[in-house]
C-alpha cells in the first residue's frame, strides 16, 4: 500500500504519454498520405528560419500586442513546465520537492520564484486573449469558419491554462514546508492568508489535490493537442523548417509539362516516337490536386500546423473585398478532410475505402479557388510559415488541366494566347495597327 500512489502515478503517466504517442503516430501516417517532397536543400537557412520564426516568434511581433501576449504565454508555459520534471521524479520515487534536496536553496528558490512570476504573467495574458475573443470580438475571430468547434477550441485551451497556472500557485501556497523555507514563494506567499485557519491535514490535502490535478491536467492538455489547433505548439518547429525557402513569387512547374513544352520547341523531336524503354505502361501523373492525397507532405503538415489565427485572412485582398475566399478556411478544410481520410483508413483495416467525397467541391468550392489573386499576402502574414496559396494553385491546376473547368474569362484568355500569342482576341496581323492611328 505504501507504494500505491507511486504505482498509480506511473500508470497515469504511461497511459497519458502512450495515448499521445499513438496519436502522433497517426498524425505522421496521415501526413505521409501526401507526396514526398525533397527538402534536403538550404539546410542552414531552414535551421535559421526555425530558430527565428518558431523559437524566436519573429513573425508574431509584427502585431505587437498579440505578439507580446503570445510570447508571454509561450515562454511562460514552456518554462513553468520544467517544474513538471520535478513532479514526475517526485511522483515516481515518492519524494517531495526533490529539487530542494539536490539544488542549492538559492537556485531552487530562483527557479520556483521565476515560475511563479511567469504563472501570473500567463494568467494576465490568457485573460487578455479571452477578452479579445469573447468581449472585444476581434473581426478575424468572428468569421464563419470559426463557428462551432474552432471557437470552443480557442476558449477551452485558455481555460486549461488558467486552471493549470492556478493549481501550480495553490500547490505552492499550501505547501507548508515550502512556505517555511521562504525561498521562491514570491507570489504564493501572498496567497497563504487565504488558507489561514486550515488545519495542517486540510492544507496537506489541498496541496496533494492541486499536485495531482496539475500533473493529470498537463497530461490531458498534452493529449488534447492532437484534436486542437494548439498542435502548432509542437508542429511550428518542423513546419518552419520545411517552410518555403524559394522566392515567394516562384511557381513550381510540372516536370511532365516542361518536358512537353521542350518537345514542342525541339525541331528534331519526333512527336510519334515510342515511349522510352520501361515506360510503355507508365500512367501519366494526375495534374494538380482534387483531394488531400494529391497534395504533398509539407502541405499536409501545414494543415495540421495552422493555428487558426486568421492573420492570413485578415490580409487577403479577396476576403477583404467580400469574396468567399479565406486562406485560413483552406487550411482548416484541408485538415478536416485529412482527418476524415485518416478515420476512414482506421475503420477499414489500413486501406482507404472510397467515400465519394473529396477536398475539391465537398470542402473547398470553385468560387473560393478562383477568388484568389495569387498575391502571397497570406503566405507573408502567416506566423508559422504556412502556404495556403500552394494548395489553391494545385487545386486550380487540377481544374484547368484535368477538367478544363476554368471560368469563361480565363478560358477565353488561354485560347487567345494559344491562337494569337496574346491574351486579347485580335489577329496577330493587326498587332502593329496602333502605329497607323
Ligand atoms: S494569395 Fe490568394 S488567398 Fe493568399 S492573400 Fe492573396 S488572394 Fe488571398
Ligand atoms: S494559415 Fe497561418 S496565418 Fe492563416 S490562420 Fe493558419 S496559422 Fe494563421
Amino acid at each position: 500500500m505504501e507504494y500505491l500512489p507511486n504505482i498509480l502515478f506511473a500508470i497515469i503517466l504511461i497511459l497519458g504519454i502512450g495515448y499521445f504517442a499513438k496519436n502522433i503516430k497517426k498524425l505522421i501516417r496521415n501526413i505521409k498520405l501526401g507526396h514526398e517532397v525533397d527538402a534536403s536543400d538550404h539546410k542552414s537557412q531552414r535551421w535559421a528560419n526555425m530558430a527565428r520564426i518558431a523559437l524566436g516568434q519573429s513573425k508574431m511581433v509584427k502585431r505587437p500586442v498579440a505578439g507580446l501576449l503570445h510570447i508571454i504565454v509561450y515562454v511562460g508555459f514552456i518554462i513553468i513546465n520544467i517544474e513538471v520534471l520535478e513532479i514526475i521524479i517526485d511522483g515516481l520515487l515518492g519524494t517531495h520537492r526533490i529539487g530542494q534536496e539536490f539544488l542549492p536553496a538559492s537556485v531552487y528558490g530562483f527557479l520556483i520564484g521565476s515560475f511563479e512570476i511567469l504563472a501570473v504573467l500567463v494568467l494576465v495574458a490568457v485573460i487578455a486573449f479571452w477578452l479579445r475573443r469573447n468581449v472585444i470580438k476581434l473581426r478575424r475571430f468572428m468569421a464563419n469558419e470559426m463557428e462551432g468547434w474552432p471557437k470552443s477550441d480557442g476558449n477551452i485551451i485558455l481555460y486549461f491554462e488558467v486552471v493549470l497556472m492556478c493549481l501550480f500557485l495553490i500547490m505552492n501556497a499550501t505547501d507548508t514546508s515550502f512556505q517555511l523555507a521562504g525561498s521562491g514563494n514570491v507570489v504564493s506567499q501572498f496567497m497563504v492568508p487565504w488558507f489561514n485557519g486550515f488545519s495542517p491535514d486540510t492544507l496537506h490535502l489541498i496541496e496533494r489535490t492541486a499536485w495531482w490535478l496539475h500533473i493529470v491536467g498537463i497530461l490531458v492538455f498534452l493529449n488534447y493537442l492532437y484534436f486542437s489547433k494548439h498542435l502548432h505548439i509542437l508542429l511550428a518547429f518542423p513546419n518552419t523548417y520545411y517552410g518555403r525557402v524559394e522566392p515567394k513569387g516562384k511557381f513550381n512547374n510540372l516536370d511532365a509539362v516542361t518536358a512537353e513544352v521542350k518537345l514542342m520547341m525541339d525541331p528534331d523531336a519526333d512527336p510519334f516516337a515510342a515511349p522510352a524503354e520501361g515506360k510503355e505502361d507508365e500512367v501519366p501523373a494526375k495534374f494538380g490536386a482534387s483531394d488531400v492525397m494529391d497534395l504533398n507532405q509539407i502541405q499536409l503538415l501545414n494543415a495540421y500546423t495552422c493555428t487558426e489565427c486568421g492573420r492570413c485572412t485578415s490580409e487577403c485582398p479577396a476576403n477583404l473585398t467580400g469574396k468567399k475566399l479565406s486562406p485560413r478556411k483552406i487550411m482548416m478544410d484541408t485538415r478536416d478532410r485529412l482527418e476524415e481520410v485518416g478515420k476512414n483508413i482506421d475503420a477499414n483495416n489500413g486501406e482507404f475505402k472510397e467515400d465519394g467525397k473529396q477536398l475539391l467541391g465537398d470542402y473547398i468550392t470553385h468560387e473560393e479557388l478562383w477568388a484568389c489573386t495569387t498575391c502571397n499576402a497570406c503566405v507573408e502574414a502567416c506566423p508559422v510559415s504556412i502556404n495556403p496559396l500552394s494548395i489553391i494553385m494545385d487545386m486550380r491546376r487540377y481544374l484547368v488541366m484535368e477538367q478544363s473547368a476554368a471560368p469563361m474569362e480565363l478560358n477565353n484568355m488561354m485560347t487567345n494566347i494559344e491562337n494569337n500569342g496574346a491574351p486579347w482576341p485580335y489577329n496577330q496581323m493587326d498587332r502593329l495597327n496602333w502605329k497607323d492611328e
